[in-house]
């Protein structure tokens, strides 16, 4: 049996070249995270070969033993982290979660009500061509013209209107917290769902850092690998016993085959790291590094340039930068911090004039560089880069901007000790 260098150098060799891109660079996008390393042996294991349809105990295939305890674990630890009654760990992304409790709860042709994309939502929450917008009627709403903020009367209005079955709270790209209370009470008022989508902002909720929807929605989903820090997954968590039987069976047999017990031993894993204090003590990290670029960002001079922050600043671990006013649009902004070794992705912000392909905004995120070790004082610097580099004169040269970059991830190395495969 030859190792990957051996046998197919070519795909081993990208990979390395990927850790090293990853080891030199600074990782801001907000939905990314870098995976412990125990996190990505229990995913990288033989679990990936077992067959395991079903839930534990209740399988369609022979030599589940091993694979049954692991997601039993899994699903006691998740349920411990976020305190739900129910979870359901096989969805094989946040978008098949999303798929498979709009399948368990509505009929096709049933009405959604979410956040516009255009306004942070995600795909999943009714975008035209995503399923949830061929297969159900999208109503949507999305955040004030002064305050970029979501309107919780403007969604009880949308949904008097619109009579949903579901309401989605939940964002992409948004940098406030909801009123979850307030969402259920709309959604009891006129008889539908509440579903909170969760993804972003999981591992703040698990460090009990950010208000916890359990309590208020019929359904929770969230993905597992950004503020969580785990593998690539999804999760489903209720309170409601029945629902958690139609979620089961929305997600196998409605959704998927074979559970990934690979990736279910992976998330287990980083659900026990998720329940330490270390966790807790990264994520404070990761949202004083988010307050700390909001803040640096408006104190220096990058508003004469015409570079904004969204609502002034964030709750969470991201910041939007507005770039409407700006010379510059997103993508430029977005390749001129790639070209020091930042890497950010271009975002549209509200009522932008500018193109999707575009934009006229960044979408800047802590997690990944909380998860390396960034302090405060770090993030600072992060910020004073970010914003010199935004506002460097076209064309100048950007090289010593580039070292700082080089310093701070020097100053933390990444996967110690792995070598390139
Ligand atoms: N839900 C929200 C709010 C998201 O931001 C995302 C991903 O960006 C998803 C769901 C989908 O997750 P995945 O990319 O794992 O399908």
């Amino acid at each position: 049996d030859q190792g990957l260098a051996e046998y197919d150098p070519t795909i081993a060799e990208l990979i390395g070249k990927e850790l090293e891109r990853q080891r030199s660079g600074l990782e801001m996008i907000a939905s990314e995270n870098h995976a412990p390393l125990a996190v990505m042996q229990a995913q990288g294991s033989v679990l990936t070969n077992k067959y395991a349809e079903g839930y534990p105990g209740r399988r369609y295939y022979g030599g589940c033993e091993y694979v049954d305890q692991v997601e039993q674990i899994a699903i006691d630890r998740v349920r411990g982290l976020f305190g739900s009654e129910f979870a359901n760990v096989q969805p094989h992304s946040g978008a098949t979660a999303n798929a498979a409790v709009l399948h368990a709860l509505l009929k096709p042709g049933d009405t959604i009500l979410g956040l516009a994309l255009s306004a942070g939502g995600h795909l999943t929450h009714g975008m035209k061509i995503n399923f949830s917008g061929r297969l159900y009627k999208v109503a949507a709403y999305g955040v004030a013209r002064d305050s970029y903020r979501i309107d919780v009367e403007d969604v009880a209005r949308a949904a008097r209107q619109h009579r949903p079955s579901l309401i989605i709270a939940g964002w992409s790209s948004y940098p406030r917290w909801l009123d979850f209370s307030r969402f259920r009470a709309i959604a009891d008022e006129v008889g539908a769902y509440l579903m909170v989508d969760m993804a972003h902002f999981a591992g703040l909720v698990a460090a009990d850092l950010h208000p916890s929807p359990i309590a208020h929605a019929h359904v929770v989903t969230s993905t597992t690998h950004k503020t969580l820090g785990g593998p690539r997954g999804g999760i489903i968590l209720t309170n409601e016993q029945a629902l958690a039987k139609k979620i089961d069976s929305a997600v196998f047999p409605g959704q998927q085959g074979g559970p990934l017990e690979h990736v279910i031993a992976a998330k287990a894993t980083a659900f026990k790291m998720a329940s330490e204090p270390a966790f807790v003590e990264r994520q404070k990290r990761c949202l004083a590094g988010a307050a700390a670029l909001a803040r640096r960002l408006c104190e220096s001079d990058v508003a004469g340039a015409g570079i904004n922050v969204l609502t002034g600043g964030t709750d969470v671990h991201l910041v939007l930068v507005d770039l409407r006013s700006a010379t510059i649009d997103g993508q430029q902004a977005e390749d001129r911090l790639d070209a020091v070794g930042i890497t950010v992705n271009r975002n549209a912000v509200p009522f932008d004039p500018r193109p999707p392909m575009v934009t006229s905004g960044l979408r800047i995120g802590t997690p990944a560089l909380a998860a390396r070790g960034f302090t405060e004082s770090d993030f600072e610097e992060v910020a004073d880069v970010i914003a010199l580099t935004l506002t460097a004169p076209e064309g100048s040269d950007t090289s010593q901007l580039a070292s700082r970059v080089c310093a701070l991830a020097d100053k933390y190395p990444l996967y110690p000790g792995v070598a390139p495969s």
